[in-house]
């Protein structure tokens, strides 16, 4: 009777998913994997094929059992032999005859004839086939259960790593030069082609041990002195961005000035380097426990924030090393690219030298991406360490999709070139409609409004078009707020964008945080953000800070009678009588002051699900509805927009969504409400054909999509899209209702409005 081994512990389980997860590269993993596994199954062979998709084939990257000589070189069709059967169906296969198999092939090479028993399960990630783990001995005999079981187990935790390394070349075998994507976050919208400058700010920061040069007293004044250049070095920057950018993008630069004079950043070094420390290793260890502090903040504003600590820490240890990062003068189409690329590192460079930004620790709300939102510069935030980069190198960054190609092929440069040059033709199509009508060519109108966020978007709603604000999102500027700000600043704001808009209508919404958007200094942990503490429910609770805001904002709109107030995340009609109520006492409170006031218009976001039941008791209430299509599809599909797992099944055009909205808006019409659609779905062309033929009568969007919605409209008949419309309503797929409109949308030779998406609405 043949000796079968117990089943692997979990306890092995995890000693294998640790040990992998410490390997130097995908070989080291991949040998770790098979050693492992070999042992603790105790089988003659363990294999592990990794999928080549751009081969569309199977690679035996490792194996112990099978001759050493073919690893990394035998190569299997993707969906022949039992190896591609399980890639490509995605399922284990057991077998004691593993022969007598159909798909059964003998490779001479690999000398696996004397294996009968076979099991193999595939690696999967996402719905993608990674690979395939194999395992293999001599006699006939079936592997029991617990072999499967485990097998399945150790796949499932190594796919994610195994991804990262197979997204990365290693630099065992890494050839510079390989063409590579990688993925990361969109920082900054545009795409840009130019060569890499590695700006190397971790090793500068944490890799610095000098010993002691001098007595501390000399030490003390190197530091002193570097401190001061610093400060020199952010006043410069300042200085040479004022024209470029708006003051708030250039308070970041107080921002960093007030880190540079701060007992953890100046005191604290300067202890440590009068109890014997060099001024470089103090340094270092004060500003690594400074940006641990801001890591370990619950809130992602705050751990966003130890990338700003980092960075000045870098430009410390510069100043004390004496290093000088900065390429020739001259040079052009420089993308600037390191684990942090603070904003000196953007200022050190005229815009117009820039061509993109990769910042490979950076978040989406980083003053990064803010200052290259800005400045116009193409970013890409968030794409983890990336190995083997060479100075010099070729890389093409789109900040519109949030990923950078690395040595793009010749193809793909031609690709990405006749990308960039479609968009400036694009462009020079959009300027030539950004003062026409949003019109269709059968006479409906439709008004174009901007998404603002922060006062800096203003600018650009204005110059593209806009015919108003849709939709302000007044929690940014409490965001990047150190603290709530008062009355006064709200009100100095507000003003601002009225004025600048007047006599258009600007719709500022309350204070929409919770969920996706956390405020920095007012931290709370919940379960379940997004069905927590949000919008006017966080208003309601807090009344001082509701009052402040809805005051702030009546007083701004003295004079100008263009402030409409919408409430987010709205589901009770009580919320809404509450708000009228608390407007009425503002008002009261304002008037007597002497203010001559107008009552603005109020209106709700319609992104609930329970909004749409109530509409009708609403109604009564209210002037007007907001459709938010981004959580509205989330509440309707249950599916967390920001849950990068599920993000392929979120799909504002997925049928339940196109079907509530068009009830939604007969329901609207029925109730006389005056509609606009403020989500992401303003900004997608396809959604907009099928929103027209809705009738919908304003849409608002980031300002940089603006012109591209304009153009469409006023390419298409109204009447076409509602039977566009009619067709989609009959289709019970996302991808079919977005196949139909794509080849109905090119058949009108619009079909270069669709490849390069702008920034989120
Ligand atoms: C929405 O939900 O569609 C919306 C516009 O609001 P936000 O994206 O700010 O949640
Ligand atoms: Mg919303």
């Amino acid at each position: 009777m043949m000796n079968v081994p117990s089943p692997p512990s979990l306890e092995l389980l995890r000693q294998i998913v640790v040990d992998a997860s410490r390997a130097l590269d995908l070989e080291d993993q991949v040998d770790c994997i098979v050693r492992h596994v070999h042992q603790a199954v105790q089988v003659a062979v363990c294999s592990l094929y990794l999928v080549d998709s751009q081969q569309q084939q199977l690679r035996l990257i490792s194996t112990i059992g099978l001759n050493p000589e073919v690893a990394g070189r035998l190569q299997l069709p993707i969906d022949k032999g039992l190896v591609g059967t399980i890639a490509s169906s995605q399922l284990p296969l057991m077998l004691d005859h593993a022969s007598r198999h159909p798909e059964y092939q003998y490779f001479p090479q690999s000398g696996e004839q004397a294996f009968e028993a076979f099991l193999g399960v595939p690696i999967v990630y996402m719905g993608d086939t990674l690979g395939v783990l194999v395992l293999q001995d001599a006699p006939p005999r079936r592997f029991s259960y617990e072999d499967e079981a485990f097998l399945v187990t150790v796949s499932a935790q190594l796919a994610g790593s195994l991804l990262a390394w197979t997204q990365a070349p290693t630099p065992r075998t890494a050839d510079s030069k390989i063409p590579r994507r990688i993925n990361g976050i969109k920082g900054a919208p545009g795409v840009a082609v130019g060569q890499l400058h590695i700006i190397d700010s971790t090793i500068r920061v944490s890799a610095i041990d000098n010993p002691m040069l001098t007595e501390p007293e000399g030490e003390l004044s190197r530091f002193h002195a570097a401190v001061a250049l610093t400060l020199e070095e952010l006043t410069d920057a300042h200085h040479r961005l004022q024209s470029l950018v708006s003051d708030e993008v250039l308070e970041v630069f107080d921002f960093y000035k007030l880190m540079l004079v701060s007992e953890e950043l100046t005191s604290a070094p300067e202890q440590r380097i009068r109890n014997g420390e060099s001024a470089s290793s103090a340094l270092s260890g004060c500003v690594e426990a400074c940006a641990q502090t801001f890591e370990n903040m619950l809130d992602p504003y705050f751990r966003a924030r130890a990338e700003d600590v980092r960075h000045l820490g870098c430009k410390l240890s510069n100043a004390l090393l004496g290093a000088c990062a900065s390429l020739p003068a001259d040079s052009t189409d420089i993308v600037l690219t390191g684990e942090l690329i603070g904003i000196t590192d953007i200022a050190q460079y005229a815009p117009e030298q820039l061509a993109g930004i990769i910042c490979m620790q950076g978040s989406a709300l980083s003053h990064t991406a803010l200052l290259a939102c800005g400045l116009g510069i193409p970013a890409v935030m968030g794409t983890g360490t990336i190995t083997g980069l060479m100075e010099g190198a070729a890389v093409a960054v789109d900040g519109h999709r949030g990923f950078v190609d690395l040595n793009p092929s010749p193809l793909l440069l031609k690709e990405i070139q006749q990308a960039i040059l479609q968009q400036r033709g694009n462009e020079q199509q959009f300027q030539a409609v950004i003062d026409q009508p949003a019109e269709t060519l059968d006479g409906f109108q439709v008004r174009l409004l901007a998404n603002i966020s922060l006062l800096a978007d203003i600018d650009a709603g204005l110059a593209r078009g806009a015919e108003g604000v849709g939709l302000c999102r007044s929690e940014f500027t409490f965001m990047v707020h150190p603290n709530f700000p008062s009355e006064e600043e709200q009100y100095q704001n507000y003003r601002h964008l009225l004025e600048s808009y007047y006599p258009r209508p600007v719709t500022i919404r309350t204070l929409d945080i919770g969920g996706d958007k956390p405020l920095p200094y007012f931290p709370f942990q919940e379960e379940n953000p997004g069905l927590g503490w949000r919008g006017i429910r966080f208003s309601l609770d807090n009344r001082p800070i509701f009052m402040t805001q809805l005051r702030a904002m009546i007083r701004a709109s003295a004079g100008c009678r263009n402030l409409q107030i919408l409430l987010p995340m709205v589901s009770r009609v009580d919320e809404v009588t509450d708000t009228l109520m608390l407007l009425d006492i503002a008002m009261e409170q304002l008037q007597q002051q002497g203010l001559a006031l107008d009552r603005p218009k109020l209106g709700i976001m319609v992104e609930v699900p329970a909004a749409i039941s109530l509409l009708q008791f609403f109604a009564p209430h209210i002037d007007f509805i907001s459709i938010g299509s981004n959580d509205l599809s989330q509440y309707l599909l249950a599916l967390d927009r920001n849950n990068a797992r599920v993000s392929s099944r979120f799909d504002h055009l997925h049928p339940a969504v196109l079907h509530t909205l068009v009830s939604l808006l007969e329901q609207a019409k029925r109730l006389k409400l005056q509609v606009c659609l403020c989500g992401e779905m303003a900004s997608d062309p396809l959604a907009v054909v099928l929103l027209l033929g809705m009738g919908i009568k304003e849409l608002s969007m980031s300002s940089f999509n603006l012109p591209k919605i304009k153009l469409l409209i006023r390419n298409l008949k109204q009447g076409e899209a509602r039977q566009w419309l009619q067709q989609a309503l009959l289709l019970d797929h996302e991808k079919k209702i977005r196949a139909l409109l794509t080849s109905a949308l090119k058949e009108r030779e619009l079909g270069h409005l669709l490849s390069f998406g702008g920034p989120s609405g």
